[in-house]
């Protein structure tokens, strides 16, 4: 199959001011094109590998060669992580569903705690890495986060994501972490993570 960087549904100036259109174009034509770059380079010798998608290949991780399992890890994260997040940013304002609302608070005592602790998860995850929300085996709604590329398939299937990369806010926020997150809020596409809870049913 092609390994091709997907298109935004947005321009790279809509999110502005939260993220801005420099860190968007850099951001998807740089750093998420290289590790698709990267990713098919890794799988050159291994075509049935190649011809599935990195969705199916991350989650079925032990079936990679051990020499280039580290390097699927690294680059087809970057690759599956950045194709997710795209998706989960939008520049209109969106509403969540009832059932996903009803859930976190159901989980998390309010709106207000869910969105404390998923962004206390990505301002403590330590260097680089992602802030999630996933749907455990249980099917009960947890906030963790990752480090590096490394996809959260083990604790469940996300819904939400955050890159809290330097290279996802350095160039607007330097080292303002705490401030990207906070704006973050703004630009969440409710209406595709809804879906995406929706599927997890
Ligand atoms: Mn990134």
């Amino acid at each position: 199959m092609k390994h091709i960087l997907p298109d935004l549904s947005f321009k790279y100036n809509e999110l502005e001011p939260y993220i801005d259109a420099k860190t968007m174009e850099i951001h998807h034509t740089k750093h998420h094109q290289g590790y698709i770059n990267n990713y098919v380079k890794a799988l050159k010798n291994n075509q049935e590998l190649l011809d599935m998608d990195v969705e199916k290949v991350l989650r079925q991780i032990d079936n990679v060669p051990d020499n280039i399992r580290q390097a699927v890890i690294n680059n087809g994260g970057g690759y599956y992580n950045h194709r997710l997040f795209w998706t989960i940013l939008s520049q209109k304002k969106s509403e969540m569903s009832q059932e996903l609302l009803d859930d976190l608070v159901d989980t998390f005592g309010s709106l207000e705690n869910f969105k404390n602790e998923f962004s206390n998860a990505a301002a403590k995850r330590f260097g680089s890495g992602w802030a999630w929300l996933l749907v455990n085996d249980k099917k009960e709604l947890v906030v963790t986060s990752t480090a590096n590329q490394d996809t959260p398939f083990e604790l469940g299937n996300p819904i939400l994501a955050l890159d809290v990369w330097e290279h996802a806010y350095y160039l607007n926020y330097q080292n303002r972490r705490p401030e990207y997150i906070e704006n973050y809020w703004h630009v969440v596409n409710w209406e595709e993570v809804s879906r995406l809870y929706k599927e997890t049913k």
